[in-house]
């Protein structure tokens, strides 16, 4: 496999012979020409002899930068000064409810979500979309705050912000909330976490209301528990259905799918299907929460059935959700990485044709970006290079990509050291 071939991407145009590409349908052999920051070509590996020069990568494979549709970079990067307690979602919500009270602050806020971002350019993220907390005491200042982030990374990173607030809240405070985000270009989605039971049709009515009128669309945290009686997916797909809701809507977790019976939930599935609806998987997170009992082995992932959607067509993404804090302990906003353990939790493979779009071309769909998360002539030249020629290869070692272009150049971003935050109140280890 060709190592060091960096050097050879200096000129405005160079051909990548012998590529590997991931693409929707799997990988494909290839050659692909990048002139003036952009794909100029791309086609079947050796077909033509005319090509530019550039480095015969040895068959290794090539994605296109990621996309990471669900995140919080608002309460993430605080497992040392807030650690869940006992790792359970109630423990997430009682360690996150403190940070907020004890720590946040404009300044907090900012240092960590712009560690998170540079986290997230530096493992080759092209675009991503956070939720932030929507608390009416704080949500002006802490919106205003990300909001400025993200247009301070406008070309680099493009950032996407939802105000997140629960279905209970109130028509009123989701009138606010629309409001906010229709009037920010970052933002144009309002973030709803649907709680596992409660009367929800006239609540999401509000909701697609309020969503109609100030024109955003809607992004819904459901069924992120294991109780077989949750149906927060089912109703927002019939809420979708009542309302003739147009705008995209997003639905992140649903792992209570994953212990309903099969007839309940393709009755589901079949509704989300008919309402356009697209879903969002965190494996990580839900494998960090679910099921998770002091002293006992967990039975249950909380995997939503990922397979069965696919197959009905539902466009299907993974993303990151929460990184370091009480939600999810770990991660590092790396989509590779999170590919990586995805397969192996959720039987990626067999065959494995399509999949890494769950982080690449599928996410880059659902947030209405069409310049990220593809390779394909005309689009940008976004992209990062594996030393793996298989999925097997890839699978079996947790590299970095050796190299990251973007714009058809090779762009060196080194991770934030873990030690950048330490000044921050409460930080220090
Ligand atoms: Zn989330």
């Amino acid at each position: 496999m060709a190592r060091n071939f960096s050097a050879q991407l200096h000129s405005s145009t160079y051909t990548l012979r012998n590529i590997r590409f991931a693409g929707p349908e799997g990988l494909r052999a290839v050659d692909m020409v990048v002139s003036d920051g952009h794909v100029d070509w791309m086609g079947r590996q050796g077909m033509r002899a005319d090509l530019p020069d550039g480095p015969d990568l040895g068959q290794a494979i090539v994605w296109p930068l990621t996309v990471d549709c669900h995140t919080h970079l608002d309460k993430g990067l605080v497992v040392h000064r807030s650690p869940n307690p006992d790792g359970t979602f109630e423990g997430a919500s009682q360690s996150a409810g403190a940070d907020h009270v004890t720590y946040h602050c404009a300044e907090d806020i900012r240092r960590r979500a712009e560690f998170a971002l540079k986290t997230a350019f530096a493992h080759g993220t092209a675009a991503l979309r956070s939720h932030v907390d929507a608390n009416p005491e704080t949500f002006d200042r802490n919106f205003a705050v990300m909001c400025e982030l993200a247009e301070d990374w406008r070309g680099r990173l493009d950032v996407q912000l939802c105000p997140f607030t629960g279905l209970f809240s109130g028509a009123e405070w989701f009138d606010t909330l629309a409001a906010a985000a229709a009037a920010r270009p970052a933002s144009g989605v309002l973030s709803i976490f649907v709680p596992p039971s409660g009367e929800f049709d006239s609540a999401l009515d509000d909701v697609f209301n309020v969503a109609a009128r100030h024109g955003v669309e809607l992004d819904f945290h459901v069924d992120e528990n294991l109780d077989p009686a949750s149906c927060g997916l089912d109703a927002v797909a019939r809420a979708a259905l009542r309302h003739g809701f147009e705008r995209p809507v997003l639905a992140g977790h649903c792992c209570a799918l994953s212990v309903q019976p099969d007839d309940v939930v393709d009755a589901t599935l079949d509704r989300v299907v008919e309402a356009g609806i697209g879903v969002v998987s965190l494996p990580l997170c839900n494998g960090y929460l679910m099921d998770r009992h002091a002293g006992r082995t967990p039975r249950q992932r909380g995997i939503a059935p990922v397979h069965e959607m696919r197959k009905r067509g539902i466009p299907v993404a993974l993303a990151s959700d929460n990184v370091r804090d009480g939600y999810h302990a770990y991660g590092d906003l790396d989509l590779p990485q999170l590919f990586r353990e995805a397969v192996r939790m959720m039987h990626l493979d067999h065959p494995f044709e399509g999949w890494a779009a769950t982080v690449t071309s599928t996410p880059a769909d659902l947030l209405g970006l069409d310049q990220q998360g593809r390779l394909a002539v005309g689009q940008p030249a976004d992209f990062m290079v594996f030393e793996a020629r298989t999925w097997p290869e890839f699978l079996s070692r947790s590299s970095p990509p050796s190299v990251i272009v973007r714009g058809g150049e090779v762009a060196y971003a080194p991770l934030p050291d873990f030690a950048e935050l330490d000044d921050l109140e409460g930080m220090k280890l």
